[in-house]
């Protein structure tokens, strides 16, 4: 792959002088979901695929971005200077959105840049690849420019661009999954605190699957803004009754101890979800570090139950993709994975089953839903790097 976005860098922008090739990886969650904005925890973990960046300082203030991703496109060019979001920069918006949260953290970047993105995971699916190309650009211009920033604060920026630049209200675990990522290792992120432990995933005779819908997120956006308005409202009710700062506080039981103050039936399941889904996340990782993949499984299958029922954010295709892959012998766990509406799932399963899987998955969701899914047998990899 290094050779391939080399080449094309080369055609595009001329081969002299210094130029580097870079990796940051996508990201799946393999549970606690719609938790990180609600104070609850998250376990997500890096992947081995994910977006290359070739990169060369410039002499002037140009940029100059090329995406093999987007390839109609075009090179598009503009200037380091007055970098503000602009609907025909496109994809652009996302490095520059970078190196504009650079400089508003008082890290200027004062020369133009030749930039190349090449990403082999799909786009708009929940793997994060817009993420993925902010912990890349941050790393390069780290890497690039010499500034003293820890991969934690690539990730910081990452999501303050991303937030300010893009006006994408996301919470932090993508960011953090892809710039702190460990090879083999998910990482158990309390979203509150931000502290954070590895835990390595030994699934021994199983693969990890994502399942792609190929449906887009559509409406997801604003979904995804209603459900953050329930669960604040949810949680403003509660504080009447109990001392708490966020909803990830709670434990089951005090849960249905004061859920009594929430006034309306659709916002207690909504909080009723938030509170269930982390702490099925602390039992999760509780399981896992006890080699118990079993325990694992049937958590990540409550997880996905709740998003359907109580939280509602699945819909017919993440329904169909999941509800298939319970039916599949050698299947361990499978739940909708990132905002849902559409986007991925991930599913555990026995290696002797993963190729039966994708068969059988794959026929009844066409069957059902009138186009293809894509399936991705994955390992966890590490955070962004450059390439020697
Ligand atoms: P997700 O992060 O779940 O993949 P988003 O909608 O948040 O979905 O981000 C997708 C957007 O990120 C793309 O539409 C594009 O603007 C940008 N992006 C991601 N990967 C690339 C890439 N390889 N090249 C150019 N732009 C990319
Ligand atoms: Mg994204």
């Amino acid at each position: 792959m290094k050779e391939q976005v080399l080449t094309r860098f080369k055609e595009l922008f001329g081969d002299e002088g210094d130029i580097r090739v870079y990796f940051a990886p996508g990201r799946v969650n393999l549970i606690g979901e719609h938790t990180d904005y609600n104070g609850g925890h998250v376990f997500p973990c890096a992947l081995t695929i994910g977006t290359y960046g070739v990169a060369r300082k410039r002499a002037d203030k140009k940029l100059r971005f090329y995406s093999m991703n987007f390839e109609q496109l075009g090179v598009l060019e503009s200037s380091i200077e007055g970098l503000k979001p602009e609907k025909e920069a496109d994809w652009t918006n996302y490095p520059k959105g970078v190196i504009w949260a650079f400089g508003e953290k008082g890290m200027q970047v004062d020369t133009g840049l030749d930039l190349l993105l090449f990403g082999n995971i799909p786009n708009g699916s929940g793997l994060s690849s817009s993420a993925s190309v902010e912990v890349l650009t941050g790393y390069i211009l780290k890497d690039l420019f010499g500034f003293g920033v820890t991969n934690q604060d690539l990730a910081l920026i990452g999501q303050f661009s991303e937030n300010k630049f893009n006006g994408v209200n996301c919470g932090i675990m993508d960011q953090f999954a892809i710039a702190m990522g460990k090879a083999e290792h998910a990482i158990f992120l309390d979203t509150a605190t931000l502290k954070y432990e590895y835990a390595p995933v030994r699934l021994k005779d199983a693969k990890i699957v994502i399942s792609c819908s190929n449906k887009k997120r559509g409406l997801g956006d604003s979904k995804y803004n209603e459900r953050r308005a329930e669960c604040e409202e949810a949680l403003a009710e509660l504080q009447k009754v109990v001392d708490i700062k966020s909803l990830g506080e709670l434990s089951e039981e005090q849960f249905e101890e004061y859920k009594g103050a929430i006034g309306s039936e659709v916002r207690m399941r909504r909080a009723k979800h938030a509170v269930y889904e982390n702490q099925r996340t602390l039992k999760a990782v509780e399981a896992l570090k006890e080699n118990d993949v079993e325990t694992f499984g049937k958590l990540m299958n409550a997880s996905h139950v709740s998003l359907r029922d109580d939280y509602e954010v699945t819909g017919i295709e993440l329904d169909t993709l999941v509800e298939e892959a319970w039916k599949v012998d050698g299947v361990i766990g499978s739940r909708m994975t990132g905002a849902g509406f559409g986007g991925c799932t991930v599913s555990i399963v026995k290696d002797e089953a993963v190729e039966h899987f994708i068969e059988a998955v794959g026929s009844a969701y066409e069957k059902k839903i009138g186009y293809s899914a894509d399936f991705y047998v994955v390992e966890i990899g590490d955070g962004p790097s450059r390439l020697a």
